[in-house]
């Protein structure tokens, strides 16, 4: 069984020599009156949070992540599909799909209480399980109608835009009957946001050196909702350009992960003159729209009202450069690597 692991935590932007590719042997059978659940991993994903998970951390900063500090030499668990080889657990049967915490490896072992559940892909490819219908999904829904709470008609900025949580975000935004324009990292995805998935327009931040005007541009009447996947800067920005009332759902701030230098410092007398709200949130606090989400989901996809943009590395080998891509911009849409086919 192939694995990745960190050499050493990581301070600042992953870089190939971080990680390691390891091997153990995974028996593909159980020992009597195990319970353990042996999982083929098919797609894994690959998420920007890991990378906080990879850092040095105080003991008390361990306690404030939903996913615990990583050691170095330790398996990483992620979320992905596979496909069970054998199952000392009743609820899986081998041959089973399943969805959920597995690892970047091309096995998983899957202890009792771990968080696996079977999948029902509804008729949709494997892939649209890490992404759109994914966890990647679920938090652009939760933070758009959760947090964001739009109303028909508002102007939404969406930035990381072309990525896995941004380009579902816009998209529903611009179903329900919002005005969106978002940011992205390059020409490419710039077209990608207007031309395939209509957004109202889109800009490439990178070309820009006045964050503020630049968004007074796009946004000469204020921006209602800023949906925040990149912190820093473009944070304060946003802020700047904002109405009365304004909304600001901060799902990451990418940009100040691998910088511990980079805080976004809004001016907070704005904030307090324009009622403006910022919140955090977790789209794991919002299990309660999973059915509505899923359904709505399924039924955009369906009637090809909705794109799922996904970005396939394949073999396990690729995970630490399909990771680092995502620091560099260069993934579109759902980073994932197939490690397996069905
Ligand atoms: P993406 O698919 O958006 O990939 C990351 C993208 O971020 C890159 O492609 C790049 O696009 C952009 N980026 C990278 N570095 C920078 C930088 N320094 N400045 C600005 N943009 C940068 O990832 P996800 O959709 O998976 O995640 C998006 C955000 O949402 C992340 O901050 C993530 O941590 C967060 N998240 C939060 C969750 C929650 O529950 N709160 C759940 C899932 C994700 P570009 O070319 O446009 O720069």
């Amino acid at each position: 069984n192939r694995y990745v692991t960190i050499k050493a935590h990581i301070g600042g932007a992953p870089k190939d020599s971080d990680f390691e590719l390891k091997s153990e042997t995974v028996p593909l059978s159980l020992a009597p009156g195990s319970q353990d659940v042996i999982v083929k991993n098919l797609y894994v994903s690959i998420d920007p949070y890991q990378i906080n998970r990879m850092k040095h951390c105080s003991s008390s900063q361990k306690f404030s992540y939903l996913a615990a500090a990583l050691a170095p030499g330790e398996i990483v668990d992620a979320y992905g599909v596979g496909k069970v080889v054998v199952s000392g657990n009743p609820e899986f049967q081998k041959d089973d799909l399943v969805v959920g915490l597995i690892t970047w490896a091309e096995y998983s072992v899957i202890k009792p209480g771990g968080m696996l559940r079977k999948l029902d892909t509804m008729g949709f490819p494997l892939s649209n399980h890490l992404g759109v219908l994914g966890f990647s999904g679920l938090t652009a829904y939760a933070g758009f109608f959760e947090v964001c709470k739009p109303k028909k008609g508002e102007k939404v900025f969406v930035s990381a835009a072309s990525g896995s949580v941004g380009h579902v975000v816009g998209q529903y935004a611009k179903l329900f009957g919002c005005y969106v324009v978002g940011c992205a990292g390059s020409k490419e995805k710039v077209a990608v946001l207007k031309e395939k998935l209509g957004f109202d327009d889109a800009f490439n931040y990178k070309e820009e050196s006045d964050l503020a005007a630049t968004l007074k541009r796009y946004f000469p009447d204020g921006i209602d909702v800023y949906f925040d996947n990149v912190g820093a800067e473009m944070q304060e920005a946003a802020i700047d350009n904002m109405n009365i009332g304004g909304r600001v759902a901060v799902c990451g701030v990418i940009s100040e992960y691998t910088d511990g230098a980079r805080k976004a410092a809004p001016n907070m007398i704005d904030v307090i003159y324009r009622r403006i709200t910022i919140r955090g949130f977790l789209a794991a606090d919002f299990t309660n729209v999973y059915a509505d989400y899923m359904s709505t989901t399924c039924d955009y996809l369906r009637t090809d009202k909705m794109q799922s943009l996904e970005d396939i590395s394949d073999g396990v080998e690729s995970i630490p450069s399909a990771f680092i891509g995502l620091f560099q911009g260069h993934n579109i849409g759902k980073k994932m690597v197939r490690i397996a086919e069905e």
